[in-house]
């Protein structure tokens, strides 16, 4: 919450995603089943964890899903589709 630049209404914006609940858009796709999404209304960043719920998207977070991504990539594209 303390974390945006003023210029942003961040009062204004809390307000919106604690009642109406984020809005979530996705920013990028790591796999599958776990993308990460970014709120457009505050700019909360979120990832789908293992278990399916979403988790606050922290810089070493991001990381793992950087490799989780490549690693995924290389991955899909060596199976030939069927
Ligand atoms: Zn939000």
């Amino acid at each position: 919450m303390n974390n945006l630049s003023p210029k942003t209404s961040v009062s204004l914006l809390g307000v919106l995603c604690a009642t109406v609940g984020h809005h979530y858009k996705v920013t990028r796709k790591v796999t599958n089943h776990i993308n990460e999404y970014k709120c457009t209304h505050c700019g909360r960043e979120v990832t789908d964890n293992q278990s399916g719920k979403l988790e606050t998207l922290t810089q070493k977070i991001k990381e793992v899903n950087t490799n989780v991504a490549e690693f995924f990539q290389k991955r899909t594209n060596r199976i030939p589709i069927q």
